[in-house]
């Protein structure tokens, strides 16, 4: 395939987590602890997935690896009208798919094969200063850094800090990308565990506020896509259990 020309390094992808290693073979998954029996490399991984594209709305479209690649997170595709931008990025790399502009993280966790689609693409990646700065963001070409809140292409970007230092949860139009900021399990909603609880529970304070400043119709998260009002009520919920 064309791209392994574009990127010097060898790439593995972590079968049990999706995490991709770039230009380097560790013993362990850096994200899961997989052992490396379990990574295949980049070529391997996009011969074997392919990327499926579900309708969220006539703006947006979900993406996903196929068959599900590890813990298999969804990752978001706008087209605003001046660009198209995605919101996190799948593990596989395709070539396949209409180009992107640009890809938005809401944090380290899910940088999937951007570095690749960057290459293939000429696309721009964002991320917070912060989660830049995370281990697993390390070999990662960033070509934005960002520190503030911002609006770009009727996308507005909400630091709030939590499950990771850099977190950042997107708005377009009536929809809303949360990624794994909460998961939800049947009808209860809970906080990511990792990162520190207090900081968590306090950047959803401060996202409760701003989503209540918007009229919001969908959630986007990391596995899920969901009615907002049904969403809502589970993160009221969740909000009035922990002020007690
Ligand atoms: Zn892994
Ligand atoms: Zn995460």
């Amino acid at each position: 395939m064309e791209y392994t020309l574009l990127t010097k390094e060898k790439q593995y992808v972590c079968k049990v987590c999706g995490f991709n290693m770039i230009g380097y073979y560790p013993e362990h998954c850096p994200f899961c602890g997989a052992l490396n029996v379990k990574f295949i490399t980049a070529e391997e991984c996009s011969k074997n997935y392919e990327i499926i594209e579900t309708i969220v709305n006539n703006k947006v479209i979900r993406l996903n690896s196929s068959p599900p690649l590890g813990l298999e997170h969804s990752a978001y595709c706008i087209m605003t009208g001046k660009q198209t931008i995605w919101i996190d990025c799948p593990s596989t790399f395709s070539e396949d798919i209409e180009r992107m502009d640009k890809i938005m993280f809401t944090h380290n966790h899910f940088l999937g094969a951007s570095n690749l689609y960057r290459s293939y693409y000429s696309a721009f990646l964002w991320i917070h200063k912060e989660d830049s700065k995370q281990v697993l963001a390390q070999k990662y070409p960033f070509d934005k850094k960002f520190e503030n809140d911002y609006n770009f292409s009727e996308i507005e970007a909400y630091h709030i800090n939590g499950h990771t230092p850099g977190f950042t949860f997107y708005i377009f139009k009536d929809l809303f990308f949360i990624c794994d900021y909460v998961s939800i399990s049947g009808s209860n909603m809970r906080f990511n565990p990792y990162g520190p609880r207090d900081k968590t529970i306090e950047g959803a304070k401060v996202m409760n506020d701003i989503l209540n400043r918007h009229e919001l119709r969908k959630v986007c998260g990391f596995d899920y896509v969901l009615e907002y009002s049904n969403w809502k009520a589970k993160f009221d919920d969740l909000l009035n259990s922990v002020k007690i």
